[in-house]
This record gives structure tokens, sequence and C-alpha cells, in this order.
């Protein structure tokens, strides 16, 4: 590998990450409300209908449409609650008046909602048409009984938990969390609350990936800031051998300081190093042992965006996530910034989807967009993502825009 090798496209790289069979972490069990954002490691099969019996979606009157036809007003023979486990006696001739919830009678064939009645002291008249089963909910409407109600490698949302919820399933197989080893590398780091001394910076690599690996529902194992020292960098790779997976950041480009590609050729093994994307072209991929490997390089915005680009996606198949790409959902509008851009690298601009005055989505891109401009991700929300093929970009022209997921939001 030299540095006249092309450039692996962003895709080819994406696709090299993504084209593996991940291998199989243990599972657990765990309670429904510590389920969030877990992974299901099982197929969940409906062990009822829901609903479990037929019941009124509204406030009003379950009636006998044969009794309709031919006699009105009805007169009220009684009430069923929600909750309520026997049921009034129901004359011929009579309606009976449901509350929203309430158990429907076998013999109601529709409920008409209290609004589209007139009540006169105890005998209702229909005002409107009434269709047949209007206003019931039948047995297992929503989720039938030995279907199966979330697959398995699904991320669990507070959707997913509320249909667990209506089928009483109190505890669930998950996945355990991938276990991620961090640290970054620099003599110019310190840790966040230091003092700084001449030609120091504060790490922030570090903190912002943690917590996107957090947000990803990693166990992070924080290894650090490691000094540009390959001896250093050597022991800290064998800490890390541990994890599922080691991510590191800086000492990935060709500076002279840049021990941390040249540490994994010696102690394990680099796949591929350096795709044409910008920002995040040094970005490397490895193995070391049974860790997989992502260097990320040191600008604090090469960071996050090869991280949220190429790490997330792996970390997510890693995980057990079966559905990746509908994660990650793409469209086109129109910028009314012109960009400036060069071919040959993908790029990720950050930028910010607005509506207009009628309600249409345009884009404009941030003004910074240096890799070390913390800025351009603060005031954004969407990456503008920039053909690998393509030049500058006149105001007008259609673009491809991604809003940030949660951890960059
Ligand atoms: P490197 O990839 O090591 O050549 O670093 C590229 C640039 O990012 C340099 O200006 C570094 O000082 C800076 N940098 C590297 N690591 C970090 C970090 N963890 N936090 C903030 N800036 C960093
Ligand atoms: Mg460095």
């Amino acid at each position: 590998m030299t540095t006249s090798d092309p450039l692996l496209t962003f895709s080819q790289a994406k696709a090299r990450l993504l084209d593996q069979v991940p291998k199989k972490l243990a599972t657990s069990i765990i309670g429904i409300s510590d389920a969030l954002h877990k992974i299901t490691a099982k197929d969940i099969i409906s062990p009822m209908d829901v609903p479990s019996f037929n019941n009124s979606a509204m406030d009003g009157y379950a009636v006998r449409l044969s009794e309709i036809k031919t006699q009105q007003p009805l007169s009220v023979a009684g009430t069923i609650y929600a909750g309520q486990q026997t049921l009034p006696y129901w004359p011929k001739n009579s309606c009976l008046r449901i509350m929203t919830g309430a158990p429907v009678p076998d013999e109601a064939d529709a409920v008409v909602m209290q609004e589209q009645t007139q009540q006169n002291s105890n005998r209702i008249t229909f005002l409107q048409p009434i269709k047949p089963q209007q206003n019931i909910r039948y047995i297992g409407e929503d989720i039938k009984k030995g279907e199966i109600v979330v697959n398995s490698g699904q991320k669990l949302t507070i959707p997913h938990i509320a249909r667990l919820a209506a089928l009483g399933i109190s505890e669930i197989e998950v996945y355990h969390p991938l276990k991620v080893a961090l640290f970054s590398t620099g003599d110019e780091l310190r840790e966040i609350g230091d003092s700084l001394s001449a030609g120091k910076i504060f790490d922030i690599n570090r903190l912002t990936l943690k917590l996107m690996l957090q947000q990803l529902g990693c166990q992070v194992i924080d290894l650090g800031i490691v000094a540009d020292d390959p001896s250093q960098i050597e022991q800290t790779f064998t800490d890390a051998m541990q994890a599922d997976m080691i991510i590191t950041t800086g000492g990935v480009s060709v500076g002279e300081a840049d021990f941390t590609k040249q540490v994994l050729e010696k102690i394990g093994k680099v796949q591929f190093w350096k795709i044409a994307m910008k920002p995040g072209k040094p970005f490397t991929y490895g193995r070391l042992n049974n860790a997989i490997y992502c260097g990320l390089p040191g600008n604090p915005i090469s960071a996050m965006v090869t991280f949220y680009q190429l790490v997330q996606p792996l970390i997510l198949l890693l995980s057990g996530l079966t559905d990746i790409q509908s994660t990650f959902p793409q469209f086109q509008v129109k910028t009314l910034s012109a960009i400036n851009k060069k071919p040959g690298r993908v790029d990720f601009q950050r930028g910010n989807l607005i509506a207009d005055k009628h309600g249409e989505l345009n884009v404009t891109v941030a003004t910074h967009q240096g890799s070390h401009i913390t800025q351009s991700l603060n005031h954004t929300n969407c990456f503008v993502v920039l053909e690998q093929e393509r030049g500058k970009v006149a105001a007008g022209e259609y673009v491809t825009v991604e809003l940030f997921n949660p951890l960059l939001s």
C-alpha cells in the first residue's frame, strides 16, 4: 500500500466494512423497562390477540342494526364501562350506553358515537346512517396470537416497547453491548479540566466518540490519551485487544509522528487506509487478533464524520442489527448556497435543512467547512453529500441530504 495507490471510494470502503458476518454476541434476558435501544436476539412472538376482546372505540351506544331499521328512538337498557366484567341484560328494542374500551356484547353490530345521537330523557335517536361494525375494535385487529411482533436483530424503540407492553411481555432477550476500546493519540493532547501549557490542546475526540459510542449502546473501555510513541501505542493496543472493536484517533496520516498505523502494521493487519472522502481521508481499517480496528483522523470534525458515516453502520452490524441501510435515509433538495467542491472525493458538508415560507425544503451549507472547525457541526442539522465526481455546485441545483440522527443532534 503506497500513497500513489488510487483511493478507495467511500462506497467501496463502506461495503468492505459491512461485508462480513458478525460474530454472534452473547445474549441476556432483561426487563422491558431497560430495553430501550437494545437489539433483540430472537423474534418475539405474540402470546395472545390484541385486543383480546371486542371493545368500543367511542363513548356512545351499542346497537343491533336490525332494530334500528324498524324502530327509533331506542331506550337505554344499561351502561357498560371500561374494565367491566359482567355485561348488563340487554332486552329487545333497546340500546346500551358504552364507554371507550368497554367490552362490546356479541350481539352488538355497531357502536354509534354519542355526538351522532340525540338523547331525550332515556330515549336515543340515531341521527346518521350506521355502518355495520363501526366503532368496534375487534379481537386480534392490532396483533394476532402467534404473529411476530418484533423481529430478531431489531433496535427497540418506544413504539416497539408499547407493542410488547400491550402483550404483557415483561422480559426479552437482547444482545450484550459491543465492547469498544478507545484511545486518542497525540503528544499535544491534554485531559479536559487539566491546565494547558504552550502548544497543548484539549482532547476533544475521546469525549465525543465515547458519547457517540454510548448512544449506540456500546460498552466503552476508555484507554486514555497515548503519546506519539510507538512503544506506548503498542502497549495500549495490547490492552485494547480484549475488546470486540478498537477505535483510535490521530496518528493515521502521513506526518512524522503518525505511528498508529505503523504499529498496527507491525502487530496486526491494516486492511485498508485512506478513502476518497472529505473530511476523513486518512481513515484506517484493520484487525488486531479478534478485534476489528478503526483508525480515525485526529481533526475533530473528521473524527466525528468518519465515525458517523463508517463506524456507526459497522457498529450497528456488529451489535446484531439486521437492517442497517434504512437507518440512513437520504433525499434530494435544492441548495440555496453555491458550494465549493473539487471532483475526486465524496464530500460530507454540513448543512441546514430549512423550510421556506411555502413549506418547501431547501438546504444551505455552513460557511466554514474546515475539518478543525467545530462550529460547522454546531449550527447545522444535516449532511450535504456531494458525489465524488461532482465539482462546484450552483445555488438552485439539487443535492443529496441526510438528516443528522441523534448521534449528532
Ligand atoms: P493527526 O491526525 O494526529 O495528524 O491530527 C490532526 C489534527 O487534529 C492535529 O491538529 C491534532 O492536534 C488534532 N487532534 C488530534 N487528536 C485530537 C483530539 N483527540 N482532540 C482534538 N484535536 C485533536
Ligand atoms: Mg497526531
